[in-house]
């Protein structure tokens, strides 16, 4: 049995107070953070590896292949303490009571520094556009491949990491439920059937800058405006569906000045939902709803498809094997919906009381992460 106390000292050892967590990839603070994996693997009495994607893989004894459990070290910025360390620590417990079962913390699954989230298992499954990535930079203009290299890993050996994915049978991920799903279904514990499909649209509104008070309404091409009404257009074409999910996350605005007609507007606007076929109407429908704008706004609006993640089914085997656990649907991207395009993967989510996550608010109560270390344990053990 794994109890609280366990988790609560490998999590201790981490360090991360409740103030928030600042982990970006390939920074010192997660070099920090991987000598704490470092030590984890020494104490259970395994090695440890480094895969051509950064990601750390603590390995037992002999050649493998392996069952895999772990998470990820990396977090958004002011991200909460559990968000991936949890899984990790979980995964160190479970290994150490069963020896033949690797521990993996997969590079940069967060992607907050260069946008490129799942990175690691990404990088292992072979879907990763290796040059695209590696040209990306951060907001101080740094190259992921500099920022890799700065680390100490070798961005030129990026694309031979699917050649690891040789290493593992399988990998069951936990994890805590960012949602109050479990909470409501006052569970400790639940086995993730499926991850929603997602989708994220990149758009861009050309208009022109105009004096904000001499120009007429007939003479208008205000971007910004018409970008407020694609938003509101997005969400309205998702409406009805409470498992439909619509988010304008980010935008900017040039010249974004006081007195002067927006004249060109970038925004991403993110979809999600179970249905990978809603989705793809969802998507058609907003390029009928832009044709329109730009007839009534001469604005032009360019929308195309930045992402697509199909909607991933866990393998039955592995749901069989976590037993009898509340399934869920889960919204959010995770290393273990990539890990399942190629092998058997799985994941327990832990509830969350109050459902909040990225934000140093998250909180867990650890007898019900030692209850989802304990199914994720019996999970290996059927499994491995
Ligand atoms: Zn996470």
């Amino acid at each position: 049995m794994i109890e609280a106390a366990e988790l609560r000292d490998r999590l201790a050892a981490l360090g991360d107070g409740p103030e928030g967590v600042d982990r970006f990839a390939w920074t010192p603070e997660l070099a920090a953070a991987e000598a704490w994996f470092g030590e984890q693997a020494a104490a259970a009495g395994m090695r440890v590896e480094r895969d051509p994607a950064g990601s750390l893989w603590a390995l037992p004894d002999g050649d493998g292949p392996w069952w895999a459990t772990g998470s990820h070290l990396d977090s958004v910025r002011r991200g909460g303490r559990f968000d991936g360390p949890l899984g990790v620590a979980a995964g160190f417990a479970a290994a150490e009571r069963l020896p033949g079962v690797a521990v993996i913390a997969f590079a940069d699954e967060e992607g907050a520094r260069f946008n490129t989230p799942t990175f690691g298992s990404r990088a292992l499954v072979g879907r990763l556009d290796v040059p695209d990535v590696l040209a990306r930079t951060d907001d101080d203009g740094v190259s992921l491949a500099a920022a890799m290299r700065a680390a100490g890993a070798d961005p030129e050996r990026l694309g031979e990491a699917p050649r690891w994915l040789e290493r593992l049978r399988g990998f069951l991920e936990l994890h805590i439920d960012q949602t109050r799903d479990l909470a409501r279904a006052a569970a400790p514990a639940g086995a993730v059937r499926s991850l929603a499909s997602r989708m994220r649209l990149a758009v861009e509104l050309e208009g022109r800058a105009d004096h904000a008070g001499t120009t007429r309404r007939d003479e208008r091409r205000d971007a910004l405006a018409a970008a407020a009404r694609l938003v509101v257009a997005a969400d309205e074409l998702a409406e009805g569906d409470p498992d439909f999910l619509v988010t304008a996350a980010r935008i900017l605005v040039a010249p974004n000045a006081f007195t002067t007609v927006p004249a060109f507007v970038r925004l991403w606007i993110d979809g999600r939902t179970p249905d990978p076929e809603r989705l793809e109407a969802w998507r058609a429908a907003l390029g009928d709803r832009a044709a329109a704008l730009e007839e009534a706004t001469r604005v032009r609006i360019h929308l195309a498809t930045a992402s697509h993640t199909a909607g991933v089914a866990f393998d039955a085997s592995v749901l069989a094997a976590l037993g009898d656990l509340p399934g869920l649907v889960c919204f959010a991207g995770h290393d273990a919906g990539i890990v399942a395009e190629r092998l058997p993967a799985g994941m327990v989510l832990v509830r969350n009381p109050t459902g909040v996550s990225h934000a140093p608010e998250e909180e867990v109560d650890l007898e019900d992460a030692a209850a989802g270390a304990n199914a994720l344990l019996a999970g290996l053990e059927r499994l491995a």
